[in-house]
């Protein structure tokens, strides 16, 4: 799927294929530098990091190994309810692993915060969070991000991973929507 495929959804295109791929490659070095001579537990937050998941760890250089969660903070609309709930647990125990917890986006923080003090709480001897967009509100919340891509606006983000309505994950790049979209 790409821009042509979207007709008038698409309202802009916030951050490219190329900006994406270029920036998982700055955050993967830095990424093997602090993990130097440890292993590394990746955990993908479904269903909006499979892509980034996929991109980063293929060009990470750090022994890895990759488990996913899934929870759920948003219904099918934009509003968050603030109600985490885990919908797919981990299938590895975490005790005494570096775990990096790899996220598509921080909006309110309150996934993020919430899944870390979940991990914290299971014993893993680091837990640092790496996620390839964040949204302005995140900076008020208490959470460290030790791994961001890209800061962008307050607005609803769709694309490589995210989605409307389940829609849109496939796009290579991340985009708004046209408001008539929203209507339909
Ligand atoms: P938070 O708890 O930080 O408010 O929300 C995190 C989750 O909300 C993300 O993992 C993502 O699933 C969803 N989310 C937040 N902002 C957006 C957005 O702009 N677009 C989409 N598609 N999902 C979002």
């Amino acid at each position: 799927m790409d821009a042509a495929d979207m007709g008038d959804d698409l309202k802009d295109v916030l951050v490219t294929a190329e900006d994406l791929d270029r920036r998982l490659g700055e955050l993967a070095r830095q990424i093997d530098e602090d993990y130097a001579g440890k292993e590394v537990l990746l955990v993908g937050v479904l269903r909006g990091a499979v892509m980034v998941m996929a991109d980063l760890s293929r060009k990470l250089r750090t022994p890895l190994q990759m488990d996913w969660m899934a929870v759920s903070s948003y219904g099918s609309g934009t509003k968050t309810s603030g109600v985490v709930r885990i919908l797919k647990d981990l299938d590895q125990d975490v005790t005494g692993r570096h775990v990096l917890i790899v996220e598509d986006i921080i909006d309110s923080g309150l996934t993020l915060s919430w899944l870390r003090s979940n991990l914290v709480g299971r014993g893993a001897a680091s837990v640092e969070i790496a996620t390839t967009l964040r949204k302005p509100k995140a900076a008020k919340v208490a959470v460290p991000v030790k791994y961001v891509g890209f800061e962008i606006p307050d607005e609803f983000v769709v694309g490589y991973g995210l989605d409307y309505a389940e829609k849109y994950r496939n796009l290579p790049f991340v985009g708004t929507l046209s408001p008539h979209v929203y209507q339909k």
